[in-house]
């Protein structure tokens, strides 16, 4: 059984280290930024009411978050574990989740936190691309797909989030100090943290996490 949250700022790596723990572990990897995406997407009630929070890289409101997560971790698919990236994102939802895990007798196995300077993400960020379609990250200078704007999975479009912009990401490096960074302390006081350095390459990376997460 894996319950592992994956904590970092905007751009540490997340979603394509979850892509890679995901395959190992043969868990479900579940991005709430993902699945808000695909409601702003598909203009259901959901996403018409976050689009202009999402696009100006504020947090969508706990409540919101919290339902759609303890939604989602009780598909079949997540009966051996899952890998939660992006929550929790404020101390609010870490108790709410944590809460709702001991109402069901369960409890987090880990909390992986990759730790990355500030300074060397920004590039990072702003380079970022995503299929469209299936989700798959990309880096214009270090991970480009084989064709320029076409996924290598699945053929779809790769594109720049609206909320990858110069503007945008110092924005939400903003709210991650102010709001998701206490969340190193709360997991830290229950045992559950794993600091890990995010500064290498991918596979180090993973190979670090695999460490901690261990067969
Ligand atoms: P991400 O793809 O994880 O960077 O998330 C993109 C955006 O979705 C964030 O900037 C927030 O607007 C929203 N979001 C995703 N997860 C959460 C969360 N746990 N709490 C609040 N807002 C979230």
């Amino acid at each position: 059984m894996k319950r592992v949250v994956l904590l970092g700022p905007p751009g540490a790596g997340k979603g394509t280290q979850a892509e890679g723990i995901s395959t190992k572990y043969n868990i479900p990897h579940i991005s709430t930024g993902d699945i808000f995406r695909a409601n702003v997407k598909e203009g259901t009630p959901l996403g018409v009411k976050i689009s202009s929070i999402m696009e100006a890289g504020q947090l969508v409101p706990d409540e919101l978050v919290c339902e759609v997560v303890a939604d989602r971790v009780q598909k079949s698919d997540c009966a051996n574990g899952y890998l939660l990236d992006g929550f929790p994102r404020t101390v609010a939802q870490a108790k709410f989740f944590d809460e709702y895990l001991a109402k069901n007798g369960q409890e987090l196995d880990k909390v992986i936190d990759i730790e990355v300077d500030e300074a060397i993400l920004l590039p990072r960020m702003v380079g970022r691309r995503v299929c469209r379609k299936c989700g798959k990250p990309y880096h214009v200078v270090s991970m480009p797909p084989k064709v320029e704007g076409v996924c290598d999975v699945c053929g779809g479009e790769v594109y720049q989030r609206a909320d990858d912009t110069e503007e945008t990401v110092k924005n939400r490096f903003a709210v991650y100090q102010a709001q998701t960074s206490p969340l190193t302390d709360y997991y830290r006081s229950s045992g559950k943290l794993a600091p890990i350095d995010g500064a290498g390459s991918v596979q180090d990376v993973l190979n670090a996490i695999c460490a901690v997460l261990g067969e």
